[in-house]
C-alpha cells in the first residue's frame, strides 16, 4: 500500500500547526495555580496585549471555539433594548445576528451581497440615523474570502460616533491581517485554530479600556461563563480561578504567539498577502475564479468557484484529499458552486506548492481538463517574485 501522510490542512482552521506548538500539548499537565503556569499564562496574556497594542486594556483567554468568542464579545457590551448594528458580510455575520437575536437588544442588520462588503459609508448613512450603542463587523468573511475595510470605518466610528463601540470578529484574521486595538477597536476576538496556528479549544477576546468601562457599568448580564466581571480578576492576577484554564492548550497558544512576535505583524501580513495572490493566480490557470474582488481579497482565505455545474463538488475535493491536500466546502449561497482555502498560519512556500500541486492532480483524476504544471507556474512565479 502506498504511504499515506495525513493530508495538508488547508482549510479556514484548523490549519497546519509547527511542531514546537504541538509539543506544548505533550507537557506534563500541573495545576493551573502552580506558580510555573501561572507565570506563563501570564506571558501569554501580555503578549497579545502587546502585539495587537492593548496595552491599557485586557485580553480574555478562555476556553472555548470562535463562537464563544463572539458571545463574550457582545454579551459585554451591550445589555437589552439597547441598540445594537451587525453588518454582515455572509455566513458568520449572519451568525452574529442569530447571537444577537437571542438578547434582546434594538437590533439593525446591513446585509452585502454575497463576495461583497457592507461599506464604511453605509455605516456612517446608517449611523447618522439610527444612533448605536454597538457596531458589530467581520474582518474576515470567511464563507466569501472578503475581507472588511477595518481600518477605515473604525476611524469614522471614532471621529463621527464617539460613544458607539466597536466589536470585531477577527476569527479568520488575528495571527494574519493586520490589524491594532489603536486603531479604534474596542473588541476583537479569535480563537486558537485559524492564524494563531494552535489546535482548537481556546477563545481570545481583546478588549479597549472603553469596553472594560462599559461592563462595568452594566448590571448583572444574563450570561455567567464569558462574563468580563468574572474574568478580570483571573486575568490581571493568573493565580487566581473563574474556571479552570486549559493549562495545555494555553502552553500551545503561547508558543503560537511567539512565533507570531518572532515573525512580526507586518510581515505576517505581507506573507499571507503573498500566498493569497500565489494561489489565487494558480487557480485561475486552472479555471477557477475568486469570488471576493480583488481590492476586498483576504489575505487569510479565498472562496473559488467551479467554472461550470459540470463538476462533483464533493467528488473533487475527495480526490484532491486523497492527493495529498484537504480544501473545504463553501457555506450558504456557495454551497456546491465551489472551494475554500485557507491559507494561513504557520506555512511556508512549500506547503503553497504541495497544496497546488494536489489540485492539479484532483483535476486530473476528476477528468477537469488542465494544464499539468500551469498553476505551479503561476504560483512559483509569485513566490518568487519572477
Ligand atoms: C471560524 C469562524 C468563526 C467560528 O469559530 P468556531 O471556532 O468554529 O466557533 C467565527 N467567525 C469567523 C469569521 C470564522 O472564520
Amino acid at each position: 500500500m502506498m504511504i499515506k501522510p495525513n493530508p495538508l490542512v488547508m482549510i479556514p482552521g484548523p490549519t497546519p500547526i509547527a511542531r514546537s506548538v504541538m509539543e506544548q500539548l505533550g507537557r506534563e499537565t500541573i495545576s493551573y495555580n502552580d506558580l510555573r503556569f501561572s507565570v506563563e499564562f501570564k506571558g501569554l496574556i501580555e503578549d497579545m496585549k502587546s502585539l495587537w497594542r492593548c496595552e491599557d486594556g485586557m485580553v480574555f483567554i478562555a476556553g472555548g471555539s470562535g463562537t464563544m468568542a463572539m458571545e463574550m464579545g457582545i454579551s459585554n457590551t451591550a445589555s437589552r433594548g439597547e441598540r445594537v448594528l451587525v453588518c454582515s458580510n455572509g455566513f458568520f455575520g449572519d451568525r452574529y445576528v442569530n447571537i444577537c437575536e437571542r438578547k434582546g437588544f434594538d437590533l439593525d442588520v446591513i446585509r452585502a451581497e454575497w463576495g461583497k462588503t457592507v461599506t464604511t459609508e453605509e455605516i456612517e448613512a446608517h449611523l447618522a440615523k439610527r444612533p448605536s450603542s454597538v457596531v458589530v463587523v467581520t474582518h474576515v468573511e470567511t464563507s466569501t474570502g472578503v475581507e472588511f475595510p477595518l481600518r477605515e470605518a473604525a476611524s469614522m466610528i471614532r471621529a463621527g460616533h464617539p460613544d458607539t463601540l466597536l466589536v470585531v470578529d477577527g476569527v479568520a484574521s488575528v495571527g494574519g491581517a493586520e490589524f491594532y486595538m489603536d486603531w479604534g477597536i474596542d473588541i476583537m476576538l479569535t480563537c486558537s485554530q485559524k492564524c494563531l496556528g494552535a489546535p482548537p479549544g481556546l477563545g481570545a477576546v481583546w478588549a479597549s479600556p472603553r469596553a472594560i468601562q462599559k461592563r462595568e457599568s452594566m448590571p448583572t448580564i444574563a450570561e455567567s461563563y464569558v462574563d468580563f466581571v468574572q474574568w478580570i480578576p483571573v486575568m490581571k492576577d493568573t493565580m487566581k480561578y473563574w474556571g479552570t484554564p486549559a493549562v495545555n492548550m494555553v502552553w500551545a497558544l503561547r508558543e503560537g504567539v511567539r512565533l507570531i512576535k518572532e515573525e512580526g505583524i507586518p510581515e505576517r501580513d505581507r506573507r499571507h498577502r503573498l500566498y493569497a495572490e500565489a494561489v489565487r493566480r494558480a487557480m485561475g490557470a486552472l479555471g477557477f475564479k475568486h469570488k471576493a474582488p480583488i481590492e476586498l481579497a483576504s489575505p487569510t482565505v479565498t472562496v473559488f468557484l467551479y467554472p461550470d455545474e459540470g463538476i462533483d463538488d464533493a467528488a473533487f475535493r475527495a480526490a484532491v484529499y486523497d492527493e495529498g491536500a484537504q480544501i473545504a466546502p463553501c457555506q450558504g449561497q456557495f454551497l456546491g458552486k465551489g472551494f475554500r482555502i485557507g491559507h494561513m498560519g504557520n506555512i511556508t512556500p512549500s506547503t503553497i506548492v504541495s497544496l497546488i500541486a494536489a489540485v492539479e492532480r484532483g483535476c486530473v483524476r476528476q477528468g477537469i481538463k488542465i494544464e499539468l504544471g500551469s498553476a505551479l507556474a503561476e504560483a512559483q512565479r509569485v513566490l518568487t517574485g519572477v
